[in-house]
């Protein structure tokens, strides 16, 4: 039998590290040999929850040539390691838009509009009638509190609410301290370098009018992001140029006020973020007020107005 290789995307987050080792042990549980993978260097949030669960990093897999494997978190091809041959796709289970897989057999697809891969991962285990082991819950958790900013997230559904309270009684820990401490991780910017704060969460996307790219970093000490604001637009202004993009932002996203500071690197991007918000710019910052999620409330609006 073909090991399978369970992979979130690049630039991994917490959702798409926990699905990858929740949903590997999914797949062994239905027969399906598999191990979890990530794509990429793990957060200070993903390397906290991994710790306070005790499970090892997945192994690191740069290039999916010649593997079987099931994609979790991510379905384009552009948020994906390299190598990704989709005659050798297994799965997928998903929380984004479709963005164009094509295969030759059919595969299990499963995707939603709700707020974390791990809710539904939680669900396929249910319905499957395979108990969640402790660990297991622990971490879906972690993905469901990350991918939601603890149920504040406009992606957030009731059964993210409901499934989050069930994992967080199999895993016997309180939400409000295991959220706090992983956003607390999160926000430690020590010793971290620009370009990796820069990159860490950062997402490509495909205009008719060309291509822009986005960086978030979810805090809850956006000030000190802020105060460091030139340094970070420098880098992001040599990342545009690197990356052949037409557009870059990069948002602050504070995760208490669920609000962003979208930071404005040049005259295209104060241009078009005036046209899709409607904000002021105050010296290259613009107050976005109660917008925390790219997915739902940034990139969707930005590609109705360059798609129109
Ligand atoms: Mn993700
Ligand atoms: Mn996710």
């Amino acid at each position: 039998m073909n090991m399978i290789v369970v992979i979130g995307h690049r630039n991994p987050d917490t959702d798409s590290v926990v699905a990858a080792i929740a949903g590997s042990y999914f797949f062994n549980k239905i027969g399906k040999e598999s191990r979890p993978a990530r794509a990429g260097e793990l957060n200070r949030e993903t390397k906290f929850v991994l710790n306070f669960f005790e499970e090892k990093e997945p192994e690191l897999i740069k290039d999916l040539t010649g593997w079987n494997f099931v994609l979790v978190d991510h379905n384009s091809v552009k948020e994906s390691v390299e190598g990704r041959d989709d005659q050798k796709l297994v799965a997928v289970i998903d929380h984004h838009y479709l963005s164009g897989i094509q295969t030759k057999i059919p595969i299990l697809y499963r995707s939603e509009p709700i707020g974390s891969t791990s809710t539904i991962l939680a669900k396929m285990y249910w319905e499957r009638k395979i108990d969640i082991p402790v660990k297991i819950a622990g971490l879906l958790l972690s993905g469901i509190i990350s991918d939601t900013l603890k149920f504040n997230s406009p992606t957030t559904t009731d059964e993210d609410r409901q499934i989050a309270e069930r994992l967080a009684q199999i895993a016997n820990v309180d939400i409000d301290r295991l959220a706090e401490e992983m956003f607390e991780a999160k926000s430690n910017l020590d010793g971290i370098p620009i370009e990796e704060v820069i990159s860490q969460d950062y997402k490509v996307f495909e205009s008719l009018k060309g291509m822009f790219g986005m960086g978030v970093w979810e805090t809850v000490k956006p000030e000190v992001l802020i105060d460091q604001k030139e340094k970070i637009i420098t880098a992001l202004r040599e990342k545009k140029e690197k990356d052949k993009l037409k557009w870059l932002f990069f948002a602050v996203v504070d995760i208490l006020k669920q609000n962003s500071y979208l930071l404005l690197i040049g005259d295209e991007e104060g241009d078009l973020a005036q046209r899709v918000f409607a904000g002021q710019a105050d010296q290259g910052i613009m107050f976005l007020p109660g917008i925390v999620s790219r997915k739902k409330q940034v990139v969707p609006r930005i590609l109705d107005y360059l798609n129109k």
